[in-house]
C-alpha cells in the first residue's frame, strides 16, 4: 500500500471527542457481540491457530488480565470517534469495518510509539503488515479504492519516555490515506486471505493444529490466551 499523511483528516476526530466533552454527542457502545462459528477476517491477521482453537474447544480459555486491559483500552477509544459500520460478509469472511469519516471508510487503530518517529511507508517500524492487509481485505470486499488509518499514539512522547523530548506533544492522532501499490494489489492480498481460510478449514475438518505459516510468531505466543493447550506455543 502507499500511504500518504492527511493532516486536516485528523482534526475531524479530534472533533469527535470534543463534542463528547461538549455534550453534543454520546460515546457508542463499547460492547463485543459473542462470536459464533462463523469466520472473521480478524481471524486471519496474524496466527490463524487462534482460530482454530476459538472455533473447536469445548472451552475457550479465561483471557488473562493484561489481554483484557489492552483489548478494552483499544475498543474504549475507537469507539469514542463513532460507529461501526454494519458489518458486511465477503467469500464466508464477516468483517466490521470502525466507521465512516467525511472522506469514506475508516480504520482506527493505537499504539504506543513515538508519533514522531512514525513513517507509515517504511519497511521497519511503518504500518504493520497485518495491518495492511486488514485494510486491503475491506478495500477488495467494498470496492473502496482509498480509505483513511488514523492512528492514536497514546504515550510514546510523555516526558518519561526515553524518547520523549520538550516540545513535542505526548498524545496525538496522525491519519493517512491508504491506496494499494499496484491494480492488483487488493485482489492478490484477498488470495493469500483466502488462502489461510482454506488452510484453517482443513485443519479444522482435519482435527489437526495449522502448518508453522499460520502459526504465531514468539511475541504473538507470549501474550497468547491459549498458549497453555496450544501445540504450536513457540515463546520462549
Ligand atoms: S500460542 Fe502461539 S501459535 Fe498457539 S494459538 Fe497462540 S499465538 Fe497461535
Amino acid at each position: 500500500m502507499i500511504w500518504t499523511e492527511q493532516p486536516e483528516r485528523a482534526q475531524w476526530f479530534y472533533d469527535q471527542v470534543k463534542s463528547i466533552l461538549n455534550g453534543e454527542r454520546e460515546i457508542p457502545a463499547v460492547t463485543y457481540k459473542r462470536r459464533g462459528s462463523e469466520f472473521h477476517l480478524s481471524d486471519f491477521d496474524l496466527c490463524v491457530e487462534k482460530a482454530r482453537l476459538r472455533l473447536t474447544l469445548d472451552e475457550t480459555p479465561a483471557i488473562s488480565n493484561e489481554s483484557a486491559l489492552k483489548f478494552f483500552r483499544g475498543r474504549a477509544i475507537e469507539r469514542c470517534f463513532g460507529t461501526e459500520v454494519e458489518p458486511i460478509e465477503k467469500d464466508g469472511l464477516v468483517m466490521t469495518i470502525d466507521g465512516e469519516c467525511p472522506w469514506g471508510l475508516y480504520e482506527f487503530k493505537t499504539a504506543n510509539t513515538d508519533s514522531s518517529k512514525f513513517s507509515p511507508n517504511s519497511k521497519r517500524g511503518g504500518v504493520y503488515a497485518h495491518w495492511a492487509q486488514r485494510i486491503l481485505g475491506y478495500m477488495y470486499a467494498t470496492g473502496a479504492e482509498e480509505i483513511t488509518l488514523a492512528i492514536y499514539f497514546l504515550s510514546g512522547n510523555t516526558p518519561s519516555h526515553r524518547g520523549g523530548m520538550a516540545g513535542r506533544e505526548s498524545v496525538v492522532i496522525r491519519t493517512f490515506s491508504g491506496k494499494p501499490s499496484t491494480d492488483t494489489e487488493a485482489a492478490e492480498n484477498w488470495g493469500r486471505i483466502l488462502a489461510r481460510k482454506t488452510a484453517l478449514e482443513d485443519a479444522i475438518s482435519n482435527g489437526t493444529p495449522l502448518p508453522d505459516e499460520y502459526t504465531g510468531e514468539p511475541w504473538e505466543c507470549s501474550g497468547c490466551n491459549y498458549s497453555e493447550v496450544c501445540q504450536r506455543w513457540r515463546a520462549f
